[in-house]
């Protein structure tokens, strides 16, 4: 894929906005990739977490907002306790779920589980889904 890299795609509204809702400073990542290799979900994801914010610091959100890896991290910060640069992936993580459920609504639709499997669901993890899963 070839794309165009301009000043305004780089630092477009989407990336000032996880900078801003994460707190993270996403320039300071040099892709060393300790996180990716340390993360205990990176065998579910479709992007990496070194690809994640490499993508944004390109300006590229919306291959990270189509991505499941957001909603795959954990948010258990043994990408943070590896980084040689202190960045909160998992907080990047999250301001990108948060983005994603105000621009495209819920990841997950409740209604669409089968009753039989809800009622099969640890009340913690039911009550977790919600706050992760929908907005
Ligand atoms: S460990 Fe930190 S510096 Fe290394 S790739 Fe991951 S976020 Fe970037
Ligand atoms: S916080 Fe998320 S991205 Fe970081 S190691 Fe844990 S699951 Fe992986």
């Amino acid at each position: 894929m070839r794309v165009k890299l301009s000043a305004m795609r780089v630092r477009n509204e989407l990336v000032r906005r996880i900078e801003e809702l994460s707190g993270q400073d996403l320039l300071a990542c040099y892709q060393c990739g300790k996180c990716s290799a340390g993360c205990p979900a990176a065998f579910a994801m479709d992007l990496l977490p070194s690809q994640v914010i490499r993508l944004v610091q390109l300006g590229l959100v919306e291959e990270v907002l189509n991505a499941k890896t957001p909603w795959f991290c954990a948010a258990c910060q043994t990408c943070y306790a590896r980084c040689p640069k202190g960045v909160d992936l998992s907080r990047i993580m999250e301001a990108i779920r948060e983005i994603a459920l105000q621009e495209r609504g819920d990841y997950l639709v409740i209604e669409e589980i089968p009753a039989e499997e809800l009622a099969e669901f640890p009340q913690l993890a039911f009550i977790s889904g919600f706050r992760k899963y929908t907005a």
